[in-house]
């Protein structure tokens, strides 16, 4: 029997509507490095962004499933791209604007982008790959920098030239939004390639309204038009969390950086505009808490923070809990839209001893992520917090496969995908009985020592636990006799000065790492390399020591 129930498809266009008028006065903030920042109203992004989709429609012929890419920072114009294209019918499509030059290239022409959208700033960026750029067919430029890199590039790669403001003008502000199939292509974003090839995973509308209604749920951040959101956490990186279509649907303002990334803007921003929360990868934080510790600041409006992307150093949660700030943790991927888990304590371990173990792991599945852990026989592991194995998800915010291969089909590859349909993480680890996750290691990543395996992640936590310790990044390295064994690169902090005998006491003594687990070979690092989207580069850790590039001490 079926249900009598309305069946409306959950599409995009009707979560901007409803931002839009029932939350119209809330407003998207961009920061501009000027004496006042941008402010623009719910109400005006949605005019805009129907004058956008009229303009592309109309003057550059946009049509159904066309991509249209966006090299841009966080800001007003790029949550405007971020509705009008999928409400259109089209296909958002994100650009890393930290990819080298020729992963660039090979995203765009994969994608088989027409239009892109870019930053007056990222022009320096653009322009130089015009010329590869085979399928782009017009470029839309918004904001301040100059235009001149990109004028004679383009007229040479055949590709027309729009300022942003200019195609806005004079269109209407309203747009009859199509009725579209909820399970057509919304919004694609490739991974951003920190274990191989970029991958392009292709959101759909439905996948994106449920994935936005579980960001707002209070188990995960639970915010509401009482909030500002500072979003660190960049719109190329998987569609920033969710965060832009999230709060539209409940009014919460939004704090965009655009290109201020760094921790002295960062920091200022907060104390000026005081938003309640923020998102980020934990680079980030770690270079925010040197600034505040160097240079305090009234910031505390700032009480909620969420931190994923990679493992939140439980040092920098503690440091964070010190000035009032509270961190949550969550764990996502791209192919996850990203939300995965989120690590709120349950109703029992709050103000107790508890506490502090849970909110450290990497959270809880909320409904619609299910999960499963499988052995490396292939076998099923319990949930038991003891039995670590690789994890595997699946729910309808959960990517089924990636955009097209050759033959132009979704690619299905068997390292990703079981058979079955589930996706394979890739991230090992255990799962105890009330459902929280504790990451040990990527697959990857994982040192295999002997037959055993070395948490990297475990010792990276350790060593940055280490008062004297700014950054670690722990990485496998070969061993004749072992195998694999850990290689230990370290940065120090500013002024800070501690051996390696004195760390390698210290994870023994002091973060009882198991005798046998200690690293044996120790460099110290000006900084450890990061992808582009800020996390530990290990690959490149692991090219730099078998090409020789690193000073080795081994103790
Ligand atoms: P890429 O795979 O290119 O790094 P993603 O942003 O999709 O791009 O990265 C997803 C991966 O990041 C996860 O599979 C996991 O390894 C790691 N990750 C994300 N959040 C966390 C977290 N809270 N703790 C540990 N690892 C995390």
């Amino acid at each position: 029997m079926l249900s009598t129930m309305q069946d409306v498809p959950l599409l995009i266009s009707r979560i901007l509507t409803h931002g839009s008028t029932i939350h119209g006065s809330s407003q998207v903030t961009t920061w501009t490095g000027e004496p006042e920042p941008h402010r623009r109203t719910y109400a005006e992004i949605g005019a805009r962004a129907a004058q956008l989709a009229h303009a592309l429609g109309d003057d550059l012929g946009v049509a159904r499933d066309d991509r249209i890419a966006t090299l841009m920072w966080n800001n007003a114009e790029h949550v405007e791209a971020y509705f009008a294209i999928p409400s259109m019918g089209a296909v958002l499509h994100t650009l890393n604007l930290r990819l080298p030059p020729e992963q660039l290239i090979w995203i765009v022409h994969h994608a088989a982008d027409r239009v892109v959208i870019a930053n007056g700033s990222l022009l320096p960026l653009l322009a130089p790959l015009l010329p590869h750029l085979k399928t782009l067919e017009h470029v839309i430029v918004s904001g301040p920098g100059d235009r001149a890199p990109l004028t004679e590039a383009a007229a040479t790669a055949g590709v027309r030239v729009h300022e942003y403001e200019e195609l806005l003008a004079g269109k209407p502000t309203a747009y009859d939004w199509p009725e579209l199939d909820e399970r057509q292509a919304a919004a694609m974003c490739y991974t951003s390639g920190t274990t191989g090839d970029p991958k392009g995973v292709v959101y759909s509308h439905r996948s994106v309204y449920l994935h936005s209604m579980q960001v707002n749920m209070a188990e995960s951040m639970g915010l509401t038009d009482r909030d500002t959101s500072l979003v660190v956490v960049p719109q190329f990186h998987v569609n920033a969390w969710g965060l832009p279509h999230a709060t539209f649907m409940t009014g919460v303002n939004l704090l965009m950086p655009d290109r201020f990334l760094q921790p002295a803007p960062l920091a200022e921003m907060i104390e000026r505009e005081r938003p309640t929360h923020a998102a980020a990868v934990p680079t980030i934080w770690q270079g925010l808490l040197g600034e505040l510790t160097a240079n305090p600041r009234e910031v505390s409006s700032l009480t909620q923070v969420t931190i994923g992307g990679s493992a939140c150093p439980p040092a920098l949660m503690e440091a964070f809990d010190r000035l009032g700030m509270r961190v949550c943790h969550a764990w996502g991927m791209t192919e996850t839209s990203p939300l995965g888990t989120v690590a709120r304590p349950p109703a029992h371990a709050v103000g107790t001893d508890e506490e502090f173990g849970y909110r450290i792991t990497q959270g809880r599945f909320p409904t619609g992520v299910e999960a499963r852990l499988t052995g490396p026989g292939g076998e099923r592991l319990p949930w038991d917090g003891r039995s670590a194995g690789e994890l595997e998800v699946r729910g309808p915010w959960i990517a089924a496969a990636y955009y097209n291969g050759p033959d132009g089909e979704p690619q299905r590859p068997e390292d990703k995908f079981t058979e079955d349909g589930w996706l394979k993480t890739g991230d090992v680890g255990t799962i105890s009985p009330d459902g929280f996750l504790t990451l040990t290691d990527r697959a990857k990543d994982v040192i295999k020592s002997g037959g055993e395996w070395i948490s990297s992640v475990e010792l990276e936590n350790a060593l940055m636990a280490h008062p004297a310790v700014a950054e670690a990044a722990v990485v496998a390295v070969p061993d004749e006799k072992w195998g694999e064994r850990p290689l230990a690169t370290v940065v120090l902090r500013e002024g800070a000065d501690a051996g390696f005998e004195t760390l390698r006491t210290f994870l023994q003594d002091e973060a009882k790492i198991a005798k046998w687990q200690l690293p044996e070979r120790w460099t110290i690092l000006p900084a450890v390399p990061k992808t582009s989207v800020g996390k530990f580069d290990k690959k490149v850790l692991r090219r730099q020591y078998a090409a020789g590039e690193l000073e080795i001490t081994e103790i």
